[in-house]
């Protein structure tokens, strides 16, 4: 699930709660989603400082002292936690770190389809998925920049959104955002988006991040593995009525993701080849 937005207000949280501090202990609970490119995790991390928090597309960042990194690439499932190092960990707790003030920063993830990467800085490159010199959904991109990079890209729009190689950061609930926000069906091929619609398009990326990221910001606290989705406007809302024109909110399923959108505001053909 974690997508720019939500990835912004956990960094931030983090930045504010964490950093600086050391490192005590550790601890792999699930093998699976860990990869120690530069050294074991539970023997070379210890000893080491927080030195930062840092969101890159939908990876976040860990710098630690002595020239050593956590890739986190949470996919969908993947949270993290802060709480006190005495609290019963969650059946899905992958990793922990016991921090030097008595809290832990643990990673969840119940499918365990994210993946944590233990590695030097310059490792951070080559690692799978991670979107190098790709702008970020939260980047003011220029709208020549934004047209000029969309241009290769063959595929339904919505796809083109969430697979990252256009911009980063955007995931399946925030790309269902943005083509209502923009009023764009989402399986219109982005080879036959007209001018109008890549402006609206484009437009609607600034204030869809601002709210999507000042509303669980406002209500997060310190639970930053709660999901804190009910605000948005159409995805995963089937069935209800759109707040734009009152029409029920259509939901399809393909390649096990929803699409969610209002057929009245976002018209096109359902038309697949
Ligand atoms: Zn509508």
């Amino acid at each position: 699930m974690p997508e720019a937005p939500d990835l912004k207000v956990i960094v931030d949280f983090l930045n504010k709660r964490a950093k600086g501090l050391a490192v005590d202990s550790a601890r792999v609970v699930k093998p699976s989603v860990v990869r120690p490119l530069a050294g074991d995790v539970g023997k070379d991390i210890p000893g080491r400082t927080l030195d930062g928090f840092e969101r890159r597309g939908k990876f976040v960042l860990v710098s630690l002292s002595g020239g050593r990194m956590l890739a986190i690439n949470p996919m969908l499932t993947g949270l993290f936690q802060w709480c006190s190092s005495a609290d019963k960990p969650f059946k899905r707790t992958c990793l922990v770190l016991a921090l030097s003030d008595g809290h832990d920063l643990r990673y969840l993830d119940d499918k365990q389809m994210g993946m944590v990467y233990y590695c030097r800085p310059e490792q951070v490159a080559v690692i799978p998925k991670f979107k190098d010199g790709v702008p970020d959904v939260l980047d003011d991109i220029p709208y020549a920049e934004f047209k000029q990079r969309l241009r290769p890209f063959r595929g339904e729009i919505k796809g083109v959104l969430t697979r990252g190689d256009f911009v980063t950061g955007i995931g399946n609930a925030y790309a269902d955002e943005l083509l209502f926000e923009a009023r764009i069906y989402p399986f219109k091929k982005s080879t036959r988006l007209s001018g109008e619609e890549l402006r609206r398009l484009h437009g609607a990326m600034k204030p869809v991040m601002e709210w999507a990221i000042a509303e669980p910001e406002r209500r997060v606290g310190e639970d930053i593995h709660e999901k804190i989705r009910d605000f948005l406007k159409v995805h995963d809302k089937g069935g209800q009525p759109c707040p734009r024109c009152g029409n029920p909110i259509s939901e399809l399923t393909a390649n096990q993701r929803i699409t969610s959108y209002c057929r009245r505001c976002q018209p096109g053909l359902l038309i697949r080849n």
